[in-house]
């Protein structure tokens, strides 16, 4: 009798594309074996804790037994009249309707997963900015959509080139993505943008999708990251979601909200009422003691991220490497050397300093020939891996090729 040693996995899991950092992995593991110390500067996970008074704020919430039992799937009106106030006073955006425009999410990975399964049927077109995070692609593709790859280049700012996308395509499209402030470029959708954007999406019948994890983390204070609703008529069209990961530090405790058109929010939370049960309401009100209380807080973050941004920008420019100097988010995105790809360069810089850097490839085909460097390390650590790429071989070759882009 033949016992049965391994299971098939499911078609979706198995079209999956090939785990890219399983080679970067290796890598890494090895030039540890070899006593290097690695210094990371691949992940996007903030490095510093989560502020006191939020931590308090859930000791006290964490204590007392009504939140101990199952919370309600679209969150506690609590919390989404935080959310409405907090969209005021930050965007001045200030008549979302708590019941019908605001969900709590399990951070905003869950929800960006799970939304295109409310809305796309097999075969409907899915776009996603490439680079990108690559949720939008694959949650689009388990729902059965095709994907359509839209290029962020230099030439467009790192923002989708609209004039480029075909009235057909549009008119196939049910969903378009986009993420601003930008993982993992750093551009930022200005007014006149999400203006062009939302009514695109209105002529066209698209549903708007923004991912706007990082609105509070930018450069710049005269160049705010907006809200797509400060846009007349995108509530017609548009969600949005949000995450108190990026901004408070918050990235293990998971709560995030999606905010916009009643129908879209709704959408998504019928397929959530299916799939899983809320964020533990503690969570939810110390997630609303930081809406309420973190301003501060996150101006001092800012000038944290700013320091760091402004040190690696000023090694790039002495290597001679183009890059994009980030107007948000938490990440430099740079050209590798001439006769170098994203892998390859990488793997280099891996094997010759123990410097983690993240492809360009890692977040589709169009990141080919760039890398990522994230600013989740302290300043002396990255003043350290920055030293340690200066004496890397290839970087002699770029000198003078490169600036700001
Ligand atoms: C980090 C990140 C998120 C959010 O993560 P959650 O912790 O799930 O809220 C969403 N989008 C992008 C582009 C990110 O980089």
């Amino acid at each position: 009798m033949n016992e049965r040693t391994s299971f098939v996995p499911a078609d979706r899991v198995a079209a999956l594309p090939p785990y890219l950092f399983a080679g970067i992995d290796r890598a890494r593991a090895e030039a540890e074996a070899r006593g290097l110390d690695i210094i990371s500067l691949g992940i996007g996970d903030p490095d510093t804790p989560t502020p006191d008074f939020i931590i308090e704020a859930l000791r006290g919430a964490a204590g007392r037994p009504d939140n101990h039992r199952y919370p309600s799937y679209e969150g506690m009106p609590a919390f989404r009249r935080a959310v409405a106030d907090w969209y005021a006073a930050r965007f001045g955006v200030d008549d979302l309707d708590p019941d019908r425009e605001i969900l709590c999410t399990i951070g905003s990975k869950e929800a960006i997963g799970h939304f295109p399964f409310a809305w796309v049927n097999p075969g409907d077109l899915v776009l996603v900015p490439s680079p990108g995070y690559p949720v939008y692609a694959i949650a689009a593709r388990f729902a059965g959509a095709e994907v359509l790859p839209l290029p962020l280049t230099e030439e467009n700012g790192f923002l989708p080139n609209l004039d480029a996308i075909d009235e057909a395509v549009w008119d196939r499209a049910k969903i378009i993505w986009l993420n601003s402030p930008n993982n993992p470029t750093g551009s930022m959708a200005s007014l006149d943008f999400y203006g062009r954007l939302v009514s695109l999406c209105r002529r066209h019948h698209v549903i708007l999708a923004h991912d706007s994890a990082y609105s509070e983390i930018y450069y710049d204070d005269a160049d705010k990251p907006l809200s797509v609703f400060s846009v007349p008529g995108a509530r017609d069209v548009a969600i949005e979601f949000q995450s108190l990961s990026k901004t408070y530090n918050m990235t293990g405790w998971r709560v995030g909200m999606a905010v916009g058109n009643a129908e879209l929010v709704r959408g998504l939370g019928v397929i959530k009422e299916n799939m899983d049960s809320g964020t533990f309401q503690a969570v939810q009100e110390a997630a609303m003691a930081a809406l309420r209380g973190g301003d501060a807080f996150c101006r001092e973050l800012r000038r944290m991220y700013r320091g760091r941004r402004d040190t690696v920008c000023a090694a790039l420019r002495r290597f001679g490497l183009r890059f994009y100097e980030p107007r948000g988010a938490l990440y430099v995105w740079a050209r590798v050397p001439d006769g170098f790809t994203s892998e390859s360069f990488v793997s280099r810089v891996l094997n010759e300093t123990g410097v983690v850097l993240t492809p360009g490839t890692g977040f589709g085909a169009a990141g080919e020939g760039w890398f990522r460097i994230s600013l989740t390390v302290p300043t002396a650590r990255l003043e350290e891996a920055m030293s340690r790429l200066a004496r890397v071989q290839a970087m002699n070759g770029a000198a003078g090729a490169g600036g700001v882009l």
